[in-house]
C-alpha cells in the first residue's frame, strides 16, 4: 500500500479507520457485537466527540437508563489490549495504532518513529514489541520442513557476536585481514578457538523462502538436535557443513550430506545451495545485529522472528495487509 492511500484513505479519521479494520475482519462489526453486558440490549453505533473535537466511534446500549457504552476495539487483544485487571492498556486512537503498525511493516527504525510521530520511545517500543509477538507466533506455526533432493534443507551456525565460525573472510566487510591461508591446521585451529567463545549463536535453517533462525546458548549437538528434529521432518534431506554436531543425522534417519562450502564458494555448479543460505545470513545479520546490542535473548529471538517473517512474506502483494490477516490469525 502506498504511504499516500494509507493517510488519504485508511487513517483519514478514526471512522475510516474502524471501517478499514472491520473490512478486514479484526474488529467486531455493530451486527457482531456482543450485546450490552448490563441488560442485554442490541448494542448502537454513536459518535463521540472527544476533547480535540474529533469524533470517536463507540458502541452505545440503547435502552433508557442504562446506556452503556464500549469501545469498538473491544474483541480484539491486540487493538484492545488490557492486563489482568481489565484495565486498558492502551490510550492511542485507531489512526495511531495503524500509523505504527504501517511503520513496522516499513522496517522504520523506532528512532526515526519517534520523530515522525510524537510518540514516547516507550509507546513506540511498546507497539513493535506487540508486532514482533505477531511475527513469532506466525512463524512458530509453520510445519516441519520437508528437504528433498531437490530442494534440500541447509543448515548452518553462526555467531552473531562477531567473525564467522570459519574465516570466511568475505561474510563480514572488513574482515579481510582475518583471512587464513585455508591449511586444515589453521581451520582446526581456528574451530576449536572459535568453538570456545561464548554466543549468542544463531542457528539457521533454510529451504528455498522458509527461513529459521533460532537464539542458542552453545552450538554443540544436545542443542541443535532437538532443533532439527523438531524442524525437519523425518527422511529430509540436510545439507551442512563438517560441524561435528551433526555427525548422526544418517543414523537418525535423515539424508544427511556435507557439503564442503569452501570448495562451493569457488565452485558455481555446486556452489548454488550453500550460496542461498550464505546471502541469507548476511541480510539477517546486518538487519538484526544492527538493532541487537546489548539486548537480552527473548528480544533478540524475536527480532530472528521478524526477519524470518519478512522473508516468509517477501512475495506478497501488500505487505501491510498481510501483517493485519496474520494479526487477525493470531488475535481473532
Ligand atoms: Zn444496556
Amino acid at each position: 500500500m502506498l504511504l499516500k492511500e494509507f493517510y488519504r484513505r485508511v487513517i483519514l479519521t478514526e471512522e475510516a479507520a474502524l471501517a478499514f479494520l472491520r473490512e478486514h475482519d479484526l474488529l467486531d462489526t455493530v451486527q457482531d457485537a456482543d450485546p450490552c453486558h448490563k441488560c442485554g440490549s442490541v448494542m448502537r453505533e454513536k459518535r463521540k466527540r472527544n476533547r480535540g473535537g474529533e469524533f470517536k466511534p463507540v458502541l452505545r446500549c440503547p435502552r433508557r437508563g442504562c446506556q452503556t457504552t464500549r469501545s469498538v476495539r473491544k474483541g480484539n487483544q491486540f487493538f484492545h489490549y488490557t492486563d489482568m485487571n481489565n484495565k486498558l492498556h492502551c490510550n492511542l486512537g485507531l489512526c495511531e495504532i495503524l500509523e505504527l503498525i504501517f511503520l513496522f511493516v516499513l522496517d522504520i527504525p523506532m528512532s526515526t518513529v519517534t520523530t515522525l510521530t510524537g510518540k514516547s520511545a516507550k509507546t513506540v517500543n511498546d507497539w513493535y514489541n506487540m508486532c514482533r509477538e505477531v511475527c513469532t507466533v506466525i512463524v512458530s506455526h509453520r510445519g516441519k520442513m520437508v528437504g528433498t533432493t531437490a530442494n534440500p534443507i541447509q543448515i548452518d551456525e553462526l555467531r552473531f557476536a562477531g567473525r564467522r565460525k570459519y574465516n570466511r573472510g568475505r561474510m563480514l566487510n572488513g574482515d579481510s585481514a582475518h583471512l587464513s591461508d585455508g591449511s586444515d591446521a589453521e581451520q582446526e585451529k581456528k574451530r576449536n578457538h572459535d568453538r570456545k567463545i561464548a554466543g549468542p549463536w544463531v542457528f539457521g535453517l533454510k529451504q528455498g523462502s522458509d527461513c529459521r533462525y533460532f537464539w542458542v546458548e552453545l552450538c554443540d549437538r544436545d542443542t541443535l538436535i532437538p532443533i532439527i528434529e523438531r524442524e525437519c521432518a523425518d527422511g529430509s534431506v540436510i545439507h551442512s557443513d563438517e560441524w561435528p554436531a551433526y555427525i548422526n543425522l544418517n543414523a537418525m534417519g535423515y539424508q544427511h550430506t556435507i557439503v564442503n562450502q569452501q570448495q562451493c564458494d569457488v565452485d558455481p555448479a555446486t556452489g548454488a545451495h550453500t550460496e542461498a543460505i550464505e546471502r541469507s545470513w548476511l541480510d539477517a545479520k546486518t538487519t538484526v545485529l544492527k538493532r541487537m546490542r546489548g539486548v537480552g535473548h527473548q528480544l533478540f529471538q524475536s527480532h530472528l522472528d521478524h526477519f524470518c517473517w519478512k522473508v516468509m512474506r517477501k512475495d506478497s502483494s501488500d505487505l501491510f495487509v498481510s501483517f493485519l490477516e496474520d494479526v487477525r490469525g493470531v488475535y481473532r
